[in-house]
């Protein structure tokens, strides 16, 4: 056994209060790659090798809910536009918006997209993130929305985040606006069922918002996944509130995303579901939204998340550090929420609560190490990367 001892445990256990600090604390981590202790350093077993962290932070590893992390080409020129002040649809007339994204996708080879996903993943666990979900989406027709997936499932490594690929049925595109019905009915009929048979998604996600798919179709396309074993989750009331929330409700959600317009009986709805809401903060703040209703949804007792939402057009970042710092400041959520959307709330969002987000004998061991003592120094110091080592299924990863 290896034992990380002299440090600020995190835990994020729900069976203890806040964020399950022990103040002096150790884990254990088994040649298996399981934990084996988590307690009181004075207390822990005897360890083949010891690592003394002198009184630092330890965490569960992070958890990114909610990504696009697979797509060719970026929208730096789009980003430039609107910096200037250039509106949705003038950005759009200029070439940009999804389809800007569309087309090198579909252009590039699974070795290119490979090497273009393997990278973000890369990224992301320089900066703590241990399990990571990947949307497919980005090219809408039912062969390339199969690679897509394929390509993820190939890009997965032992020494690379968890990966939880997820179908995201994200828009309608332009060539088959004249037969809307008959695409959703693909999706709903062939998609979703070669995605399950094949198992190269465990959730269903779609972006039920005003110039993507309606309330009606979301019904279809959830119901589909529903009956196909999968779970459901939605990008929700980005925009505008279509009703979204109550359905996901209804179907009981993992996640309901975004939710910067939601009503209260949408609210209510996910309350009573247990539907975890995923909070966006760099995508709101990069498209100047209203920031969503944060203090009713915690009155309601919605459990929030906290995701990059890593993607072309509205979230080019991979840094759930960064986005704690968003969460914190301008979404006011606590340094609690913060965190527990990063781990323990991230991971119910993905329906992994049982192996992610939480420091437990039994789990797998991925964790991080920071080069600070107070939870509140992550979001505090943004920018910096005050990631120390990262441990993923007991393999410590800044060794390799
Ligand atoms: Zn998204």
């Amino acid at each position: 056994m290896l034992l990380l001892r002299n440090a600020r445990v995190m835990t994020c256990d729900p069976a203890r209060p806040g964020l399950g600090i022990l103040e002096h604390g150790a884990v254990g981590i088994a040649a298996n790659g399981t934990i084996a202790y988590v307690g009181d350093d004075r207390t822990a077993p005897a360890a083949d090798q010891t690592l003394d962290l002198d009184g630092r932070l330890l965490t569960p590893g992070l958890v990114d809910c909610h990504t696009h992390a697979i797509f060719a080409g970026d929208r730096a020129r789009e980003f430039a536009l609107r910096a200037a002040g250039a509106t949705y649809l003038e950005i759009a007339a200029a070439g940009g918006g999804i389809s800007a994204t569309l087309e090198p996708t579909r252009a590039a080879t699974e070795a290119e997209l490979g090497a273009l996903l393997g990278a973000r993943l890369d990224a992301a666990l320089a900066t703590g993130t241990t399990t990571i979900e990947v949307k497919s989406g980005y090219d809408l027709t039912l062969a390339g929305e199969l690679r897509l997936l394929r390509v993820v499932a190939a890009t997965a490594s032992a020494r690379r985040p968890h990966v939880v690929p997820t179908f995201l049925a994200h828009l309608v595109p332009r060539d088959r606006a004249a037969d809307r019905d008959a695409f959703v009915a693909e999706i709903a009929t062939q998609l979703i069922p070669a995605v399950a048979s094949a198992r190269l998604a465990s959730s269903v996600d779609i972006y039920c918002d005003e110039g993507a798919f309606t309330l009606a179709e979301a019904r279809l396309i959830l119901g589909a996944a529903r009956a196909s074993g999968l779970g459901v989750r939605g990008h929700v009331g980005q925009f505008v509130d279509l009703g979204a929330a109550e359905l996901l409700g209804e179907l009981t959600a993992l996640s309901a995303d975004h939710l910067e317009q939601v009503s209260a009986a949408g609210i209510a709805a996910l309350a009573a579901a247990g539907t975890v809401a995923v909070m966006l903060p760099g995508a709101c703040v990069q498209l100047r939204l209203p920031v969503p209703p944060i203090a009713r949804l915690r009155a309601a007792g919605v459990r929030l998340a906290v995701a990059s939402d890593l993607n072309p057009g509205s979230s080019f970042s991979s840094s759930l550090p960064l986005q704690m710092w968003l969460a914190t400041t301008h979404f006011a959520m606590t340094v609690e929420e913060a965190w527990l959307g990063v781990t323990r709330h991230a991971a119910a969002a993905l329906g992994r609560a049982a192996t992610a987000g939480i420091l437990a004998p039994g789990r797998p061991a991925d964790l991080v190490a920071w080069q600070c003592r107070e939870p509140g120094d992550v979001p505090y110091r943004y920018g910096a990367n005050l990631v120390e080592r990262v441990v993923r299924g007991g393999l410590d990863m800044t060794a390799l």
